[in-house]
Parts: structure tokens; sequence; C-alpha cells
């Protein structure tokens, strides 16, 4: 199964991609976490990255092809992979294509920006293995520790109010045009988003016909 999954920044698509993963036993490959463990790490693209990601603005379209190109060529994606945020402008997904590489479903998580800003808030994730939580919609079961790997649970800078605000006005302009693109292919499918974790992972599973 190729799955990409849509939505605001803050829609649940990493909670979501975890949950998902696991019932599908492939991989999640998330362009946010490659680029914050590149950042970490001080390489090249993290460099070129981080000015960008901390401007709550996308990093060029060319930085984002190679990452994604790369990582989906490793051999854990041989059966498969969830995309969590990327594509993420019509110049990816056009990018993917050309690489033949297409997807099986896209599943758009919809939920309002007024709800978006109240949620990430609360968002912590883990500075190791970048699994996210959330204080008290999924909190870990130890405060400040990440529940898989022991890491340590941070805030994210770009998820202070003003950057969540600029990161959904990218998301409106550059983003949600690929609701479009993706239905063009006959391969959207929209999901709104529920009152717990667990209905909308229900809600995906029988959108997918699982
Ligand atoms: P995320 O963790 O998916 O919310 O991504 C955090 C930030 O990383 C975004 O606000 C962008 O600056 C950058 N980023 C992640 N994925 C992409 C992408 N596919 N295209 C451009 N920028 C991205």
């Amino acid at each position: 199964m190729r799955l990409i999954l849509l939505g605001a920044p803050g829609a649940g698509k990493g909670t979501q991609a975890e949950i998902l993963c696991k019932e599908f036993s492939i991989p999640t490959i998330s362009t946010g976490n490659i680029l914050r463990v590149a950042i970490k790490n001080g390489t090249p693209t993290g460099l070129k990255a981080k000015s960008f990601m901390d401007a709550g603005k996308l990093v060029p379209d060319d930085v984002i092809i190679g990452v994604i190109t790369d990582r989906l060529a490793e051999s854990d994606c041989a059966n498969g992979y969830i995309l969590d945020g990327v594509p993420r402008t019509i110049a990816q997904a056009e990018a993917l294509e050309k690489a033949g590489i297409n997807f099986d479903d896209v599943v758009s998580i919809e939920i309002s920006d007024q709800e978006i800003k109240e949620r990430m808030a609360g968002r912590r994730v883990c500075e190791h293995c970048g699994a996210s939580y959330h204080v008290v919609a999924v909190p870990p079961k130890n405060e400040g520790v990440c529940d898989k790997c022991g890491g340590k649970l941070s805030r994210r800078h770009d998820d202070d109010p003003e950057v969540v605000q600029q990161r959904l006005e990218v998301y409106h302009k550059e983003t949600e045009p690929l609701k479009d693109f993706y239905k063009s292919r006959g391969v959207l499918k929209s999901v709104e988003n529920q009152p717990t974790v667990t209905a909308t992972s229900q809600a995906i599973l029988h959108a997918l016909g699982r």
C-alpha cells in the first residue's frame, strides 16, 4: 500500500501515520522528521532547511524531492509506505509522478483552522524518534519522556502561535490544491477529523475499505 496523508499542520497526520503503519506493517516517511534530524545532525540538508522551517515556510522543492526520492529507494519501502507531510506542493507531486512513484490512496484529514490553533499549543514531539504526543489528547506514560524510545519530549519552535498562523496560510495556498490534483487521479478520500484519535483512525480505515 502506498498512501499519502494530507491535511493541515497539526491535523494529526503523524499520529495517524504511526497507527496505520503498525496496522499495515509498512514504514511512515515524514519529511518533517527527516529534516529535524538533519538539522540536529548539522548535515548540508539540515543547514539548507533550518531557516525555512523556523519561519513556518516550505523548504524548497528541490531539497525535498532529493530527500524523498532517496528515502523511497530504501529497501524497507519495497512493500509500501505512508507519506506524512509530503508532497506539499504541486511541483513535489509532479516530481514524484515523473519519477514513476504513484499512490493507491490519498487521505485528506479535514479539520478547521481554529481547532488546529487550539491543538498545536499542546503538541509535544520526541527529539530522538519524532513520535508525536499531546499533553491532553495523547499524553505519554511519563511526562516529558517518549513511550517508544525514552527520548526527551519537547515543543516544536514552529508550533508557536505566529508560526502556526503562517503555516496554515502556506497550507491553504500551496498544499490544499493537491486535493484537486489527486481527485483528478481518482485516489482522493476526505475524512473528517473525529473527537478522538481512535475514531479518526477508524474513519480512515473505513475510507480505505478496511
Ligand atoms: P511537518 O513536521 O510536516 O509539520 O514539517 C515541518 C516543517 O518542515 C514545515 O513547516 C516545512 O518547513 C518543512 N517541510 C516538511 N515537509 C516538507 C515538504 N514536503 N515540503 C516543504 N517543506 C517541508
